[in-house]
């Protein structure tokens, strides 16, 4: 099958009792057992497993082609969830533009608990490998990256993290299954914020690990999904694999939009740059079209004149909603800078836009209203 087969159907058949051929949500925190002791559907406890999240479980491992997966509360939970598998003292290795709550986890919480960690611009293969520690146990990648759009090469990074021992992980919320499988590219973890592309309409938060291999660090994992509770509830696991049914067919659009509205604003006097890498002149383009199926549906743009100037166009879209967050139908932008705080270090120029599945031409007019107050 492929991949818009198993978004439909996969880990989803016909129920059996009442025929329904939409999942029915199962709400019961608890399953009966039959006269012999045995659990004949499978499930005992709502906290340990449960219809809705095998469902949404199977459909995310079939996506990214892994052996298991396991969902839980947010992506921050998943991310939580790989850390606390690791044992104290194991040190980990993120990109020095990681998403914000990944260096927030790692530096308030994990620290405390033992886990060494660096930062390091995975750019650079050669910074990367001279950051590496024999007690190195995982290389944690991103890219597209958050909010500059920076591009590594998954399948170098996944061979280098395993000349160092280490497991390779990507945080692969941006792209998605359907533009990029980190499995396919020699990776042991992929992970999703399914709050964003996979649920797809910005009322649901949801996270997910998909493991290479059904291997004791699978175990460790569901280990923390079910004794540290942060799962996802039965309606959560359910409007996610209702939302990732139709992510393929969202994700044509998404990109469609997205490179019109690039283009757009690459062609745009009062804007500096454009951070698309669907652009042939972003510096990680040959990169991405090797990587990706195509180059998704974020940007960020840096607009002439700082700061003031970028609020200005912030202010001035109508379809546009000045919010954080992205995968959603709706279009968004952010002042990044802001949301990130005084120790950012994302240009003030810059505006992050997660382009949804409106017509591209309105967004267009939309940029360009908002552009021409600057003149
Ligand atoms: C949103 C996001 C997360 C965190 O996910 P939540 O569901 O908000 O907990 C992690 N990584 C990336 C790249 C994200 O965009």
């Amino acid at each position: 099958m492929r991949i818009e087969t198993v978004a439909v159907h996969a880990g989803t058949e016909v129920d059996e009792g009442s025929q329904a051929v939409t999942p029915p949500i199962v709400l019961s925190t608890t399953f009966a057992r039959d006269p012999d002791g045995s659990f004949p559907g499978g499930h005992i406890y709502t906290r340990s497993s449960n219809p809705n999240r095998a469902e949404l479980e199977q459909a995310v491992a079939a996506l990214e082609g892994g052996a298991a997966a396991a969902a839980f509360a947010s992506g921050m939970a998943a991310i939580a969830g790989i850390f606390q598998s690791l044992e104290p003292g194991a040190h980990v290795l993120a990109p020095g533009d990681s998403y914000h709550g990944t260096v927030h986890v790692l530096r308030q919480v994990f620290d405390r608990w033992g886990l060494a960690f660096d930062f390091v611009d995975m750019r650079d293969p050669a910074a990367v490998a001279a950051a590496m520690r024999p007690s190195t146990r995982l290389l944690w990648i991103e890219t597209p990256s958050n909010p500059m759009l920076h591009m590594v090469d998954i399948a170098a990074l996944a061979d280098l993290a395993h000349r160092h021992g280490a497991m390779a992980a990507v945080d692969n919320t941006w792209a998605t299954p359907l533009l990029q499988r980190p499995l396919d590219h020699g990776c042991d973890l992929v992970m999703h914020s399914t709050t964003k592309y996979l649920g797809g309409h910005s009322d649901v938060l949801g996270g997910v690990v998909v493991t290479r291999r059904q291997d004791a660090f699978f175990e460790r994992l569901l280990a923390v999904l079910r004794l540290g509770g942060a799962v996802p509830s039965p309606f959560d696991c359910w409007l996610i694999r209702r939302g990732i049914r139709t992510l393929p067919a969202r994700m044509r659009v998404h990109c469609d939009n997205a490179e019109v509205v690039a283009q757009f604003l690459a062609g745009h006097p009062m804007v500096e740059r454009v951070h698309y890498p669907g652009l042939p002149s972003h510096p990680g383009h040959d990169l991405a079209r090797r990587q990706m199926r195509r180059f998704g549906g974020m940007l960020s743009f840096e607009v002439r004149g700082g700061r003031d100037a970028a609020m200005a166009v912030a202010a001035g879209v109508e379809i546009f909603a000045r919010a954080t967050s992205l995968g959603g139908v709706e279009s968004l932008i952010e002042h990044r800078a802001s949301i990130e705080g005084p120790d950012s270090k994302t240009p003030q120029s810059l505006l992050r836009v997660s382009v949804g599945l409106e017509n591209a031409e309105d967004l267009v007019a939309d940029l360009d209203h908002a552009l021409s107050t600057l003149q």
